[in-house]
């Protein structure tokens, strides 16, 4: 540092306070809606949601949460969570939103390594409270209830309407505000954990023009759910910008979230590929139902986007833009926008574009590097792992696991095996983590073969990916039986079902005589998966 001169700037946090407040001061009147699990749509604003948010904090602090206390959330995307996201980390405490398609035990596990104070419920999510109930004794339960109280539990309404509004206090930047679980290649899932700092600049970069530009005049529907890497952020990025905000609930069916598109006047919509290959078949299907005029963009990401699904909604005048991120990078990571000298460039060429993942968003730093650990030449042709480090992206899991995630020079590993254009445009090529995405969420295929393998009949079992056109990837399990043993395919998906949820377990199980090994001893998958993909 030079003693001469000193920066004048103020030092002022970056904390999502600012966004809460600016929401609650200059977008007090826009809309945010909510559809319920009963159909029925409900109505409120975020000068409502603040001001409720408000109430809600002094709730909850008079239940002894306070600063760096676990709230968790069991809810879908509704106008309760939204006053969630806004009170837990104004109040200084952390949000911890679950997924509600987790296997019990899974939930149990990340309740516990959290070390979640109380729950919020919604009453449509009850059922899967009561599976992981029992792991963790929570402080406090409380209960978003439509239709009555639910006995011997917190009524989020009731609670609300005893409570004093509280004034925000100050709070450091660097504050935990918000955490996510992702599962991991081997063993149990692994927190991130986003600081208020974090959030706030990755709200401020997604809303940029070329990212995935909110504006106030926007109308955004998230239907990737609200715990899922908080829906890409878009609601606190549409609380920031005073976009309006359409919660879809649980109902994600196309024709459900067509009806709310055409209904709510939807100008941007974002959500995993799987979800926007059934509206496209609905679409095909009835061209003329739905009138989507303002729909301006798809926003897709969280798997690899087909080029059919860009040519499909193209002929009903809809653009898809793919955008690649991860929970550890809260998400946003990259953003594939056609540049402007390809507007005049051919068809293919277009596509061939819109099918990569995009360049790093601002502030996000990429570089890849190969087996022998070199940093790879950005030509298109070397591949190597994506390594990414900025402001919103995680530098260590809670509790410090995963630790072999992170590089010795402070970049976090992807698992994403990419070449990188000259000007810096990423294509995912492959995965080197042993992992298989369907329908946005993710299966261990490691932990389905530790379960297969202990079956008395199965000497080895390999799990590989295989395309799937509904849900993008599905499992196949490849298995080596022990001499003279038999197991019928039915049998060792019941053995599968005693660990893992229904969606979880391979639809296809191919017995073979031996699976080839590399020089290492491990499962050569690539040829597995030329072997049977298509088969
Ligand atoms: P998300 O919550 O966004 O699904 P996850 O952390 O569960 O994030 O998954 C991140 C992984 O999903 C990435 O490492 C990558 O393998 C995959 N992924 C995300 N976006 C894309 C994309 N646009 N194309 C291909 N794969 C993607």
């Amino acid at each position: 540092m030079n003693p001469d001169i000193a920066s004048g700037s103020m030092d002022h946090q970056l904390t999502l306070t600012g966004i809460v407040e600016r929401a609650e001061r200059f977008h007090a009147g826009q809309a945010v809606i909510s559809r319920r699990p009963s159909g029925a749509v409900s109505r409120t604003t975020f000068g409502a949601c603040a001001s409720r948010a408000r109430r809600l904090a002094a709730a909850l602090r008079s239940l002894g949460v306070g600063v760096g206390d676990r709230v968790a959330t069991l809810m879908w995307n509704q106008s309760e969570h939204l006053e969630l996201y806004f009170a837990v980390p104004a109040m200084g405490a952390v949000i911890h939103t679950l997924n509600p398609r987790l296997f019990p035990d899974e939930l149990g596990f990340i309740v516990n390594d959290a070390g979640d104070t109380v729950i919020v419920v919604d009453e449509s999510l009850l059922e899967v409270f009561e599976s992981f109930r029992a792991t963790r004794d929570f402080a406090h339960i409380i209960v978003v209830n439509h239709s009555g109280e639910a006995a011997g539990t917190l009524d989020y309404e009731t609670l609300l309407a005893h409570a004093e509004p509280v004034e925000w206090s100050a709070l450091d930047e660097r504050q935990p505000a918000a955490m996510c679980y992702t599962s991991g290649t081997t063993g149990r899932p692994k927190g991130v954990v986003y600081s208020h700092r974090a959030l706030v600049l990755h709200s401020l970069v997604s809303a940029l023009p070329d990212q995935l530009a909110v504006s106030a005049r926007d109308t955004v529907l998230p239907v990737v759910p609200m715990f899922h890497a908080n829906a890409w952020g878009l609601p606190y990025a549409a609380a920031l910008a005073g976009a309006r905000l359409v919660l879809p609930g649980p109902r994600l069916d196309p024709e459900s979230v067509l009806d709310l598109c055409a209904n709510e006047h939807v100008t941007m919509t974002a959500g995993v590929p799987t979800v926007w290959m059934g509206m496209l078949a609905a679409l095909d299907a009835e061209p003329d139902r739905w009138k989507l005029p303002e729909l301006d963009r798809l926003i897709v990401g969280g798997a690899a986007v087909p080029q059919s699904m860009f040519e499909g909604f193209d002929r009903h005048g809809l653009t898809v833009v793919q955008a690649w991120g991860m929970t550890e990078t809260a998400p946003l990571g990259a953003v594939c926008r056609l540049p402007e000298h390809l507007d005049t460039g051919g068809q293919d060429e277009r596509y061939g574009y819109r099918t990569r993942q995009g360049v790093a968003s601002p502030f996000v730093e990429i570089r890849a590097r190969d087996d022998n650990g070199e940093t790879i030449a950005w030509d298109d042709a070397a591949m190597g792992e994506l390594e990414v480090r900025g402001p919103w992206v995680t530098g260590s899991y809670h509790g410090g696991r995963g630790a072999e995630n992170f590089t010795d020079d402070g970049w976090f590993r992807t698992g994403d095996v990419v070449r990188i254009d000259p000007h810096g445009c990423i294509r995912i090529c492959d995965r080197s983590k042993d992992l298989v995405k369907s329908g946005g969420e993710w299966i261990s295929s490691v932990d389905l073969e530790n379960q297969l393998m202990s079956h008395p009949s199965v000497a080895q079992a390999a799990v590989i990916a295989v395309p799937d056109d509904r849900w993008g990837e599905r499992p196949l399990a490849v298995v080596v039986l022990r001499d003279n043993a038999t197991a019928s395919p039915e049998e060792l998906r019941d053995h599968l079902a005693e660990e893992f949820a229904k969606w979880q377990l391979p639809d296809r199980v191919e017995f073979v005589a031996a699976l080839p090994c590399s020089a290492t001893g491990k499962f050569k998958k690539s040829e597995l998966r030329t072997m049977f993909a298509t088969a």
